[in-house]
């Protein structure tokens, strides 16, 4: 593989291979487990699959949010809050100012969390904190077509990326201006 374009992200995500020995890898249940694993016959490795964590931010200046307009599918074009997959070694809050530098070229204060939206049909659960912008000189990073802040009522619904920023933008906006709203935790379908 020469090109970024051939590299994808596989979901459902399943096993082939064992990342341990490299031995073709078998449906089972593994001992004292109730669910079929991808498990390895020759090392005896058991590849668990779990939920993976997005994390995120919803970036504020005053009264207006901060969107980014996304450059990658999936949603390519539509607008979304700054937010991506937690990589290993960091913690939830440094994940979110991360993407919020990477997609937003950002720099914000981190305020509470927000929502905690569980998906299960994609076995992903979305974190989003409030933040607060340090100062404009925000700029589109190589994930982001566009990075714009929005009144609430400028803010373009139809064309939202995903329903978990969707939910988060429709809960800020509700609780506005309550300063510290708790946490929302929903189940998403
Ligand atoms: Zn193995």
């Amino acid at each position: 593989m020469t090109s970024n374009s051939t590299f994808y992200f596989p979901a459902p995500i399943t096993q082939h291979f064992c990342t341990q020995c490299g031995y073709q890898l078998t449906r089972m249940r593994p001992p004292l487990d109730n669910k079929e694993r991808d498990c390895c016959t020759h090392c005896g490795a058991v590849h668990y699959r779990n939920p993976l964590p997005v994390v995120g931010t919803l970036p504020i200046w005053e009264d207006k949010i901060l969107l980014c307009k996304r450059a990658i599918e999936p949603c390519y074009g539509k607008w979304t809050l700054p937010a991506g997959f937690m990589e290993l070694d960091e913690s939830t809050e440094q994940g979110a100012i991360r993407e919020t530098l990477e997609e937003a070229g950002a720099h914000i204060q981190l305020q509470q969390l927000l929502t905690i939206l569980d998906v299960p049909s994609v076995s992903q659960v979305h974190l989003y904190y409030l933040a607060t912008l340090q100062n404009l000189h925000f700029t589109p990073g190589e994930e982001s077509l566009e990075v714009q802040l929005f009144s609430f009522e400028n803010i373009p619904w139809a064309e939202i990326a995903f329903p978990t920023v969707e939910k988060t933008l429709h809960y800020y906006i509700e609780c506005y201006p309550h300063s510290t709203p708790p946490p929302l935790h929903l189940v998403l379908p």
